[in-house]
Order: structure tokens, then C-alpha cells, then sequence
């Protein structure tokens, strides 16, 4: 799992090429699916435990997907159960007039895992290539520089200790308008359409060029890129239960040595 949907350094991504419906690895059995989401749940919560006992390593995970590609489920199913203490979430919206002035990088490597933390970026720097570009909010000259920049600065996280796994849920089109209209339909859901999204889809084939753009150039040995099949909700959950925690068991972690003599402790 964790070698099929990764990008290889200097991969040449066409988007069109991977299923966004894929479900191979399980022969489409959502039942099953979602018993071994299940169980490789419980081996997060474990982990994520030892992770902050051990208290040495950081880890960052990148989510980045088009509106509706299921960043929030990703999140709550993912992470269900696991200990609220060890794990953030950092969300990027539009930068403030204050992150603005400064460089793209700045509210970004604030915001990183400390040691034996779990950071969940919700968004991340790579709208600064992604939004930014499509929307020509800085100059080529501007932006296209950013792709190494990028690629030096996770880098440096890496060096320092920090794993960084990035996700992209991949989506079509179709399965978005889906999303879209259920949350037209559904009063429950209503809250979650901004009509500035139906923009945003306009810009589809952008996007998607954007994307492969960030797929092709900043997958890296140290930060790889994953292109998570996301129309099947299950299949998403899936996958990226999987991915992290195979990465989080070959960190192998130890707990820290306990204390001499506690065999001879008495309580009373
Ligand atoms: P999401 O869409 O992530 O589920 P949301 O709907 O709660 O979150 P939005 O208001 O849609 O919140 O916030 C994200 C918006 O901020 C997106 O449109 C995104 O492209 C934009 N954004 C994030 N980073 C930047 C940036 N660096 N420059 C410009 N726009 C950005
Ligand atoms: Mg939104």
C-alpha cells in the first residue's frame, strides 16, 4: 500500500492516469475495509502514544485535496480515537494581512510538529503554488521559484527529525458535484456550501495542472507524495490508515527506560 499510491522523486504526474475510484487493494469490499480501518486504528492510537512517550520525533502530515475531497473526514475517522493531546491540526485559510507581509513560510514553520507531536496540516504552504498560481496572485517569476524552495524547507524538517508524509485526495469531478449538491440538500449539510467553490470548480482543469505540477516536482525521498484514490470515503479512510502506520512502525520507537528499582517498590 504504502509503495502503490506513492510519487516517485521527479515522477512525471498525469492525473488522468490515476482512478480516483480505485479500490484494488481490497477488491472493493467496503465491509472489510472498514474492519481493518478498524484495527489499524487501534495500532495509531498505540503509537501515537509511544510517539509522544519516546518524545523524540515529530511528524507532519500534509493533506491538500480540491473542495470536497475529504480533508475533515480524513481527519475525524483517521485519527478517531486517538489521544487529543499528542496530535494538532493546523489549518491554512486565505493568509491575514499580517501573514501577507511576511513570506509564504512564515505562519508555516510555526506551526510544525515539536517532538513527539503529531501535526495534521489541513491546507498548507502548497497553496502558495496552488491557489496562489491558478489565480495568478504573484507573478510566475514569483511562484515557480517556490517549488524548490519548498522541497529545501521540508528538507530541513526532515533533517532535524521530522517525518513528513503528504496526502493528496484525489477526486473527479463528477464526485464533486455529488458532494456539492448533497450539501445543497441536505439541511444539515448547508452550512458547509461557500457558493465562492462553484468558482473554484470553474477552474477545475487549472487546478489539475497545478496539482500535477506539485505531484511531479516536490516529491521527495524525505517528504513523499501519496495520490489517495477519495471517492470511495472507505477506501480513503483506508489507505491512509495504512500509509501512516506502517511509516509510524518503521520509525521504531521506544518507550524511554523506566526507573531503577521499580521491581522493589511497595505502595502502601
Ligand atoms: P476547506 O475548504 O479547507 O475545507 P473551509 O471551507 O472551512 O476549509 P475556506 O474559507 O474554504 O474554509 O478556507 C480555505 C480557503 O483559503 C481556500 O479557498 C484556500 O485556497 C484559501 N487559501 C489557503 N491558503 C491560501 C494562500 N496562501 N493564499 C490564498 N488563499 C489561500
Ligand atoms: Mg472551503
Amino acid at each position: 500500500m504504502n509503495e502503490r499510491y506513492r510519487v516517485k522523486p521527479e515522477q512525471k504526474i498525469d492525473l488522468s492516469e490515476w482512478d480516483p475510484s480505485d479500490t484494488t487493494a481490497f477488491d472493493g469490499d467496503k465491509e472489510a475495509g472498514e474492519e481493518a480501518t478498524a484495527k489499524l486504528n487501534k495500532g495509531l492510537e498505540a503509537l501515537q502514544e509511544l510517539l509522544y512517550a519516546e518524545g523524540k520525533r515529530k511528524v507532519l502530515l500534509v493533506l491538500q485535496a480540491m473542495d470536497t475531497g475529504g480533508k475533515d473526514g480524513v481527519i475525524r475517522h483517521v485519527f478517531d480515537g486517538v489521544n487529543p493531546q499528542g496530535v494538532k491540526v493546523a489549518s491554512f485559510k486565505r493568509p491575514t494581512p499580517e501573514e501577507l507581509a511576511h513570506d509564504y513560510l512564515w505562519r508555516v514553520h510555526k506551526v510544525t510538529p515539536g517532538s513527539g507531536e503529531i501535526v495534521i496540516f489541513n491546507r498548507s504552504h502548497y497553496e502558495d503554488v496552488l491557489v496562489v498560481r491558478v489565480h495568478n496572485l504573484v507573478p510566475e517569476g514569483v511562484w515557480s521559484r517556490r517549488y524548490d524552495q519548498i522541497n529545501a524547507f521540508e528538507k530541513q524538517l526532515a533533517e532535524e527529525g521530522t517525518t513528513i508524509l503528504k496526502f493528496f485526495l484525489h477526486i473527479n469531478k463528477d464526485e464533486q458535484k455529488e458532494r456539492l449538491q448533497a450539501r445543497l440538500d441536505e439541511p444539515d449539510k448547508n452550512w458547509k456550501f461557500a457558493s465562492g467553490d462553484l468558482a473554484e470548480r470553474a477552474l477545475w482543469p487549472e487546478y489539475q495542472k497545478a496539482y500535477e505540477a506539485v505531484l511531479s516536482r516536490t516529491s521527495t525521498a524525505h517528504a513523499p507524495w501519496y495520490i489517495i484514490p477519495a471517492n470511495r470515503k472507505w477506501y480513503r479512510d483506508l489507505v491512509i490508515s495504512q500509509i501512516l502506520v506502517e511509516t509510524l512502525e518503521g520509525l521504531e520507537m521506544r518507550f524511554p527506560p523506566a526507573e531503577e528499582g521499580l521491581d522493589r517498590i511497595v505502595i502502601d
